[in-house]
């Protein structure tokens, strides 16, 4: 294994408290401890502060301004339980709340923060999307603190989505290809990636999408998982490859990207400096700057 620091969004230190959420008493004295604290969101938008953490409010005073739902246990901070309020999105935020965009929180906290911001995210997200049974169509209720929801109805419990994406870095001798979606900011290139289907395995879907995009045939048998990432936008898991190339010419498909071409290691290693007089990559949040960071170290 390399020694890069841990990625974004993948370092929550909370204990998810499991066995305390089957038990209502449990969750009931939990919710009345006086060291209850709450996450705020609004909008998909976490509150921070200006020393860089998620702000912390008290569970009760959190619970007294206008909320959207129920809220959401994550977990026990240092034997604290701490849950997610998402607020009301008409009403009138706290003044003293800063609410940023996640990406932006993202690149000023440190990594704790950002893995209980994407539990917390991911979840708030999901709830606001799955208020009704897909089995049934009932309305749905909260069950085990948020963990999952069951319908009233047909007894259905549905739990948080996780979305798995293969993102993958494919190379051939000392080049590797990089792409561009339409609408991305000039000079941006990265990892094609694609959500997985049904019946495949990681590695087939990497294969499958680089044939799709890029119309390049490329080796399952050669992809290595280098290392994995929540990305709460909302509930994707990224998995982050570097498979080979077995053909080099490119046929884009522009449904899905807009160009697509092939940068030698020493490209990447002037763009992973800022150095490259035409392109850049993306930041080091992203999954993709590590693939490459693995690739040209
Ligand atoms: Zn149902």
């Amino acid at each position: 294994m390399n020694q890069l620091p841990p990625l974004a969004f993948c370092g929550s230190p909370l204990d998810r408290a499991e066995d305390l959420r089957r038990s209502d008493s449990e969750l009931a004295a939990l919710a009345q401890q006086d060291a209850a604290g709450a996450i705020l969101f609004l909008k998909g938008c976490p509150a921070i502060t200006t020393d860089h953490a998620l702000l912390r409010w008290p569970l009760a005073e959190a619970l007294a301004l206008p909320h959207a739902d129920e809220p959401i246990l994550l977990g026990l901070e240092d034997g604290a339980p701490l849950y997610v309020v998402d607020l009301d999105p008409g009403a009138a935020p706290p003044e003293e709340a800063r609410f940023v965009d996640t990406r932006m929180a993202a690149l000023q906290l440190p990594i704790d923060e950002t893995g209980i911001l994407a539990h917390a995210r991911s979840l708030v997200e999901w709830r606001r999307k799955h208020r009704f049974c897909s089995n049934c169509g009932s309305k749905t209720r909260q069950i085990e603190a948020g963990r999952k929801r069951a319908c009233p109805d047909c007894g259905t419990e549905h739990f948080p989505r996780v979305d798995p994406v293969a993102i993958m870095l494919v190379v051939k001798d000392d080049w590797c290809l990089l792409g561009r979606q339409e609408g991305w900011p000039p000079r941006m290139w990265s990892a094609l990636a694609g959500f997985m289907e049904p019946g495949e395995t990681i590695a087939q879907a990497a294969a499958r999408e680089v044939y799709e995009e890029a119309g390049l045939t490329a080796d399952p048998a050669t992809a290595q998982l280098i290392a994995d990432q929540p990305w709460p936008f909302a509930s994707s898991l990224m998995l982050g490859l570097i498979i080979d190339a077995i053909t080099v010419d490119i046929t884009i498909d522009t449904h899905e990207i807009e160009d697509a071409r092939w940068f030698s290691k020493d490209e990447v290693r002037a763009m992973l400096n800022g150095a490259h007089p035409e392109a850049d990559i993306p930041p080091k949040i992203a999954i993709a700057r590590r693939l490459l960071e693995v690739w040209a170290g």
